[in-house]
């Protein structure tokens, strides 16, 4: 084994290297070392038009993601967890039932630990795995036992060279290997999704989720009830008793509660997990109320259609804070949401150009702000009592700030300073 950060690596891991009497670099990639591999396992986070990856294709060296090595060393159900928008979300949910229940469960993917390092140390029969499409392009003999899709919106479109079908074929992957034995739980009131279900023969036991009445096997909205019904299992709760509130959390839930019914958890505890779920920091976090101003930090959101959801949940005039890098952004989707909802624009990006151009004529108050104080002393002073003031950037944070927790952790603190 050897390992080649181009970056820094933190003592705590250089310690742990060493101990394990792992090799290592940090600061570059020695070709060299690197292209004498049998296999590389990449990091999601690494394009595969950097150099060092441009030369291991070249090279004719197998490149997979670290999820496809880990599982090849464990017999545990997996339950694996994409889309565009609602990951964590359902992820953590689905971990909170699994563990509510008793099972031996690990959490991994973009959240939790290494899937390598849990399989290595534990002896868990159940793994919840968040997957983003960049660990998915490097999964080939990988089967998830349980897929979850939860929808397809146009997102990080840099790296998959502008073409949305190269990335919604990169999601789809969730599925590759599945058999008659597997499930796959997806939104059916996605048209993508359906589109790419009409396209390919699928093996796998389909759970559809959905917001409109049905009666077929899956998840279903009536009479302001989810209702679950499985092979196994049917019930049903009232949508009014969910942790998660919002219509898109609506989805998170009746996922993550298929999952839980596959798997036979009981319905007395996947209602208790869906109904005393903590929720999770930057994701439509109502932070505090300040002279009748509710503050809510979304900084999560970071493309259109998780922005579009935090709008359709906003129930007050809101004031809305947006922008950041633009990965490819249409904001049109958004104009008949903001027309009804938004009374004043600002704009926390060091190019604010896009939104400008975008919303112009929609909305009357636009302003800009060049950090995250100014954003929220702006906000502060155009609110009024029973006002929201929404931080849901629709981009990437990268220009102001470290990343989106840093960015959310920035509009709490400023808040607080008010
Ligand atoms: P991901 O891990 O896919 O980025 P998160 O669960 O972190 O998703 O949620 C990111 C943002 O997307 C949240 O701030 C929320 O506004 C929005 N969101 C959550 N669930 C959904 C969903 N099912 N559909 C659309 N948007 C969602």
């Amino acid at each position: 084994v050897f390992v080649s950060d181009s970056g820094t690596i933190k003592e705590k891991y250089v310690l742990e290297l060493s101990q394990a009497g792992i090799a290592f670099e940090a600061g570059q990639h020695t070709e060299a070392l690197i292209l004498n591999a049998g296999e590389i396992i990449v990091s999601p986070g690494i394009p595969d038009k950097a150099a060092i990856i441009k030369a291991a294709l070249a090279a004719g060296i197998p490149l997979i993601s670290e999820i496809e090595f880990a599982a090849r060393y464990t017999r545990a159900t997996k339950i694996c967890i994409t889309g565009s928008n609602g990951k964590t979300t359902t992820t953590l949910l689905t971990y909170h039932m699994f563990q509510k229940a008793g099972l031996k469960v690990g959490l991994a993917g973009n959240v939790g630990l290494s899937l390598a390092r849990q399989v290595a140390q534990n002896d868990f029969d159940y793994y919840v795995i968040e997957l983003s499409s960049f660990q998915l392009d490097k999964m080939y003999q990988f089967k998830a036992e349980i897929a979850i899709l939860m929808n397809i919106t146009p997102d990080h479109l840099d790296r998959y060279q502008y073409d949305f079908q190269l990335y919604i074929n990169s999601k789809l992957r969730v599925i590759q290997n599945q058999t008659s034995a597997d499930y796959f739980i997806f939104c059916a009131d996605d048209p993508i999704i359906q589109q790419e279900i009409a396209k390919r023969t699928i093996s796998s036991q389909l759970l559809p989720f959905t917001l409109s009445a049905s009666t077929n096997p899956g998840g279903w909205v009536s009479n302001e009830k989810i209702n679950i019904y499985t092979h196994n299992s049917a019930f049903d709760m009232n949508i009014y008793d969910l942790a998660l509130q919002g219509q898109h959390n609506v989805y998170n839930s009746m996922a993550a509660s298929l999952s839980g019914s596959v798997v036979n958890i009981r319905k007395s505890i996947i209602r208790e997990s869906l109904a005393d779920f903590q929720g999770v920091e930057h994701r439509l976090e109502y932070y505090l109320k300040i002279h009748g101003i509710q503050f809510i930090n979304d900084s999560k959101a970071t493309n259109v259609n998780s922005t579009w959801y935090a709008l359709e949940s906003m129930n007050a005039p809101t004031i809305w804070i947006a922008g950041g890098i633009d990965k490819g952004n249409d904001y049109s989707s958004l104009y008949e949401l903001v027309g009804k909802k938004v009374k004043a624009l600002i704009c926390l990006g060091v190019d604010n150009s896009k939104l400008h151009e975008a919303f112009q004529d929609k909305i009357d108050i636009i302003l800009d702000a060049g950090s995250m104080p100014d954003a929220i002393k702006m906000a502060y002073h155009l609110g009024e009592k029973g006002d929201n003031v929404l931080l849901s950037p629709a981009c990437a944070s990268f220009d102001l700030f470290e990343n989106y927790e840093h960015r959310g952790r920035m509009f709490k603190q400023s808040v607080r300073e008010l």
